[in-house]
């Protein structure tokens, strides 16, 4: 994928801008490295939530349900995603079947985001570390490369 090299530019600064004024100017390679991990991690995460919720489609007053009936809007919900970017949460317009009462998110359906698991992306990471080590052998390795802690406690699914 090729990014606009103007705009790398520019969050590349405000990422310095940041880290500098985070740690200032006697900090180490590891630290400077390490807060950068962090704050590219947090702002994907953002930046991911920002894409999902704003590629919703315009409002509809009803949409088709599994059943056959129509499903009426019943204002917006929040879901979680677990990505690699850590666990992100998103808002979107939640429909509900007047006959079987089954509830929808069309623009869950259009990214085919299950609500509370996780990403294609972080699911196969975990998978191929799951392959080599234990289960809590790669919740550390997750901790480790990814910064985010993956367990039953949080809510993050395991594979
Ligand atoms: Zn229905």
């Amino acid at each position: 994928m090729k990014f606009s090299i103007e705009r790398k530019d520019k969050i590349a600064e405000l990422l310095a801008e940041e880290v500098r004024e985070q740690l200032g100017s006697e900090a180490g390679i590891d630290q400077i490295e390490g807060a950068l991990r962090e704050i590219a991690k947090e702002v994907s995460g953002l930046g991911l939530q920002k894409v999902i919720e704003e590629s919703e489609e315009r409002y509809r007053c009803a949409v088709e349900c599994g059943c056959g009936q129509v499903a009426h809007p019943i204002g917006k919900r929040s879901a979680v995603l677990w990505t690699v970017f850590g666990k992100v949460e998103y808002r979107r317009r939640y429909y509900v079947c007047s006959g079987c009462h089954v509830g929808q998110s069309p623009l869950d359906a259009k990214h085919g985001i299950k609500p509370g698991q996780t990403t294609g992306a972080l699911a196969s990471l975990l998978g191929i570390w799951g392959v080599e080590v234990s289960f809590e052998e790669a919740s550390q390795l997750a901790e480790r490369f990814l910064l985010f802690r993956v367990s039953d406690d949080e809510g993050a699914v395991p594979l």
